[in-house]
């Protein structure tokens, strides 16, 4: 949900609760665009800027935002009172905004939805959980759901460890065969776990 903040009076001029609502909005879109706050998109940190100057604001004029915020977290599903806290925090804090069930969203583990992966992780897109059962699912070659076992002569698709002999593994839906992430030899899943 992107709104346009041109236009507007500066943070200083503006009434009580339309700066609430501001708020609302900037904390909103740090939760939408979060997805690109792990390369430094610029766009994110301009939210991320704009939640700390209308909250500094606000804690001059002795504003309550606790309502409003627990409010948005309702309209939300997402946990917003963390979120805020972690923007204020910035940059020592990544804010990455959680489900209703404390999961970070971005982090979400895409195969058993319960877990998280690291927040540097782009090639497995599981938890350490998940990452283990794989481990098994290739040492006893007998595939678990929603993770293809296979060897391939296509190159392009080997990790820097693969020959055509190795076994690898990829996520992937089947009902939609749609691929979720690169696909990974033991050794590399190895090498994650003991990150
Ligand atoms: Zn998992
Ligand atoms: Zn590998």
């Amino acid at each position: 949900m992107v709104r346009d903040t041109k236009n507007k009076q500066p943070i200083n001029k503006r009434y009580d609760k339309e700066l609430l609502e501001d708020l609302c909005i900037a904390l909103r879109n740090v939760g939408v665009f979060d997805y690109d706050l792990i390369y430094k998109d610029t766009y994110e940190l301009e939210h991320i800027e704009e939640v700390k100057k209308i909250h500094n604001e606000l804690m001059l004029r002795n504003i309550d935002l606790s309502p409003r915020i627990k409010k948005l977290s309702d309209e939300t599903k997402w946990r917003m009172e963390e979120l805020l806290s972690e923007c204020l925090q910035y940059p020592e804090v990544l804010p990455l905004v959680k489900d209703e069930d404390g999961i970070r969203r971005r982090l979400r583990c895409s195969l058993c939805n319960k877990g998280e992966y690291r927040v540097d992780d782009q090639k497995f897109l599981v938890c350490k959980q998940c990452l283990t059962e794989i481990k098994n699912a290739i040492l006893s070659k007998k595939p678990i759901e929603n993770v293809l076992l296979f060897k391939t002569y296509n190159t392009e698709v080997w990790c820097e460890h693969s020959d055509c002999d190795t076994l690898l593994a990829m996520l992937m839906d089947k009902e939609y065969s749609e691929v979720w992430s690169e696909a990974f030899c033991i050794q590399c899943i190895e090498e994650e776990l003991i990150k």
